[in-house]
């Protein structure tokens, strides 16, 4: 049970007859409405909180900038990996044009834990009164919180959650309660053992397939409108009414089991034209390193979300944190040690300070602002660069 959204779909089914149909045409609506198919780079701003109890859980910043490196390589076909993907889907393989940003990164220690149930998903999560951590102006940013997702218990066996996020509220108006419950749960949660970088979770659960950050691909993928290929019908069983209303995904008649079978097919086989599931689709639950690409006609949902139903993700944000001055640039930024500032602006400056997340000076310069500033062998993470003590920009260090 990897991702959570398929319960929910089922629960709304039973509270809301009609609703998978209703669900249908808000998704079709939404791709008929993508009237900016155009070329530009819609870039989103990420907030994470990481909502811990144990340091282990207390995942480093350097795991989290690796996230963003992996949303952005996946939403551009930057990967590596799409390669492998079979000649036959490759028509419709698509760069999504969608770029990710690390804003901020708020960390809460808590004594609670997150289960899930068939009744209840662990919103608690996002609110600071109940052991969790708010979100950040969910209307401008994507707030994803890291913590431990508690397994799923069904029959007494226990079933691992990886993540879930919920769709856009454009199907409030339908029957309701298919968009999270309130503006301020929107988002994206994760269990903190899918970014980590050394298969801990899987192995546990005695398998050895790697994770790769593409739990967070998929659920951005919820929360931008897209469902599961398969359309969530074969839960109990091959399915092929089924349909996530993409027209290029092939009709998949249940999900994959966290493998990679490229002879599976559960649907239509052997009719012209026929294709066989897509288990390199980054909205099935194959294994991550089976997954690559999404296709045209879910880039086209994904878009036309960011447009409409979600688009003040991709507006400016005048500064609240930031004192907004144009004209100011630390390039290159990510960095991996150095940077040197572009300033068209008429400030003059004379001092330069760098800051981790938690606003403690770690280096400060007084002089040389027209050439390179070398960092002092800094982690990998979020840190901020204040000029003149007032003007605060953020500076990201990457891994060389
Ligand atoms: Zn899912």
């Amino acid at each position: 049970m990897p991702c959570l959204y398929d319960i929910v779909v089922q629960q709304r089914e039973e509270s809301n007859p009609g609703y998978k149909q209703a669900l249908y045409r808000a998704i079709e609506d939404a791709a008929k409405e993508s009237h900016l198919r155009n070329d530009e780079i819609y870039t989103i701003k990420v907030v994470f909180h990481v909502v811990y109890k144990t340091e282990e859980e207390n995942i480093h910043d350097s795991l989290l900038v690796r996230q963003i490196e992996r949303l952005n390589r996946d939403y551009r076909r930057q990967n590596a990996d799409t390669i492998n993907l079979r000649d036959v889907f490759h028509p419709v393989a698509a760069d999504a044009r969608i770029e990710f940003e690390l804003n901020e990164i708020r960390r809460v220690q808590t004594t609670k834990t997150f289960r899930p149930s068939f009744t209840g998903l662990p919103d608690q999560v996002k609110q600071t009164a109940n052991g969790g951590s708010d979100a950040k102006d969910p209307d401008h940013y994507l707030n994803i919180w890291v913590c431990k997702i508690e397994p799923l218990t069904f029959l007494g066996l226990e079933s691992p959650v990886l993540g879930y996020a919920y769709p856009p509220d454009a199907l409030s108006h339908w029957p309701a309660g298919s968009a999270a419950p309130a503006k301020e749960l929107e988002g994206v949660v994760i269990d903190y053992r899918t970014v980590r970088d050394d298969s801990y979770y899987i192995k546990q659960l005695n398998n050895n397939i790697p994770m790769l950050g593409r739990t967070t691909v998929h659920e951005v993928g919820h929360f931008l409108g897209l469902r599961h290929i398969s359309g969530d019908a074969g839960i109990l069983g091959v399915n092929c009414e089924g349909n996530d209303g993409v027209d290029d995904t092939p009709t998949q008649g249940m999900q994959s089991q966290f493998d990679c079978n490229k002879e599976q097919n559960t649907c239509g086989a052997g009719e012209p034209g026929d294709l066989p599931d897509m288990v390199e689709n980054y909205m099935d639950y194959s294994s991550e390193d089976c997954q690559n690409t999404f296709t045209k006609g879910q880039v086209a949902i994904m878009r036309s979300v960011l447009t409409t139903l979600r688009k003040g993700l991709i507006e400016d944000v005048s500064g609240t944190d930031d004192v907004k001055i144009s004209g100011i640039t630390l390039v290159p930024n990510p960095t991996s040690g150095y940077f040197s500032i572009k300033n068209t602006s008429d400030v003059i400056i004379h001092s330069l300070e760098i800051m981790d997340i938690r606003g403690r000076i770690i280096q400060q310069f007084n002089s040389g602002f027209d050439g390179y500033f070398t960092l002092d062998n800094l982690e990998a993470g979020l840190y901020f660069v204040r000029i003149n003590h007032q003007i605060t920009k953020k500076l990201v260090i990457a891994n060389p």
